[in-house]
């Protein structure tokens, strides 16, 4: 089968969990495609690495100042803006197939693209478009922009697809592909991370529980610290940075370690790349979020490191886990709940064990690089 030609484009260009499963369907199309991303990071070394042909558009720099996730009103200085650059979109996807847009403000330019004459449009849809996260005008123009001018809308899980439709988005639009993984990158490390434990000052004999996040409220890392101060010897890793200027949260959250209770069970790791062996070095893996999660990779990653996950309900957390099937779930925002999940992981150990190869099986088979490869094919299918 010919591959279609994907002009893909992002705005963001730092490694989250959206640009993380773009660089998987860019490298499956990088022999007829190319990404364009509107601003610089570390995504941009990413695909150069993967040999995916990739250009930033430095005229893009200004719309760091189009404000898109809150209040899409944009100011006439702003439409102007991406009035811009949708043209030079619209130009430079004169050879391809189709523009994948991979997140909203990279869409709202991809709209405009396709309104100036350019190829057109899937948007790849990666949050849930709720009330707690999107102001009413925010998904009002954003679904109104698809309604109009997406010829697909991929979602990462049923209840992103869900929340689309609730907020007025098309049914025929939608299809769903799921994040892929590759489960080499977490069979080819060792069970034993023990080394890492030690780099860290954590006795071996102590439970480990690891959270692997960006810094920010929603994702919870404070449910994780008030749950790890209930519990008088669990140590926690804390992986990831406030990768969208969320400061003020991190500040926070060293507050709530600070007292003497917590004082040295928390340990602070900064963005890794090397989650799969961190994975391994914890005994247990929380996905706190507080507000419904679109998909939550880290579950699925947990499930391929053969540790135990919980997670909160809501959103797609519910498609990668079946409580106390494939891992637990329990209601946002409970410290009290959460430590009781740890607590159960811990005092059951056959029972872990055996939840914990269920889940391995699973995600080896329905988040697979092939299966959401072949998702993301059939979703794009006849597209030119
Ligand atoms: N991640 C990472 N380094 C870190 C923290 C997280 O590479 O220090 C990865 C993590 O392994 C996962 C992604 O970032 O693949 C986060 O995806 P998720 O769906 O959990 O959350 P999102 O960032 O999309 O809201």
């Amino acid at each position: 089968m010919d591959r279609q030609k994907i002009l893909f484009v992002s705005y963001t260009a730092v490694l989250g969990g959206g640009e993380l499963c773009l660089i998987d369907f860019a490298q499956a199309y990088r022999d007829t495609s190319q990404v364009v991303l509107l601003t610089d990071g570390a995504l941009r070394q990413r695909l150069e690495e993967l040999g995916v042909p990739v250009q930033v558009l430095a005229s893009a720099r200004s719309l760091a100042d189009v404000k898109v996730s809150s209040g899409l009103m944009f100011s006439l200085k702003s439409i102007g803006e991406l009035w811009r650059i949708g043209k030079q979109i619209a130009n430079i996807s004169q050879d391809s197939d189709l523009i994948h847009a991979n997140n909203q403000k990279g869409f709202v330019v991809a709209a405009i693209a396709r309104l100036l004459g350019g190829a057109p449009v899937v948007w790849h849809l990666h949050d849930i478009l709720t009330a707690n996260i999107f102001s009413a005008t925010n998904r009002r123009v954003a679904v109104t922009l698809a309604n109009w001018f997406a010829t697909r809308v991929i979602v990462n899980s049923q209840a992103t697809g869900d929340a689309f439709l609730i907020a007025g988005g098309k049914r025929q639009l939608l299809r769903t592909v799921y994040n892929g993984f590759d489960s080499q990158k977490f069979d080819q490390i060792s069970d034993d991370q023990m080394h890492l434990r030690d780099e860290l000052g954590i006795p071996r004999d102590r439970p480990v529980v690891g959270m692997f996040s960006r810094l920010s409220y929603w994702k919870g890392q404070h449910i994780l610290l008030e749950a790890a101060s209930l519990l008088t010897d669990v140590h926690v890793l804390l992986v990831g940075d406030a990768l969208f200027g969320e400061s003020e949260y991190t500040e926070q959250l060293k507050k709530i370690a600070a007292p003497p209770s917590l004082n040295g069970r928390v340990h602070w790791l900064g963005f890794r790349q090397d989650i799969p062996a961190l994975m391994k070095a914890c005994d247990a893996i929380a996905h706190c979020s507080t507000a419904p999660e679109p998909f939550g990779r880290v579950i699925v990653e947990a499930q391929l490191a053969k540790r135990p996950a919980i997670a909160t309900v809501g959103g797609g957390t519910g498609e990668i886990i079946e409580n106390g099937v494939t891992g637990f779930l329990i209601p946002p925002n409970d410290p009290q709940l959460l430590a009781a999940a740890i607590q159960k992981i811990f005092s059951d150990r056959i029972a872990t064990a055996q939840m914990v190869d269920r889940a391995y099986l699973q995600a080896q088979t329905k988040f697979s690089i092939p299966s959401v490869c072949l998702a993301f094919d059939m979703a794009i299918a006849g597209i030119n």
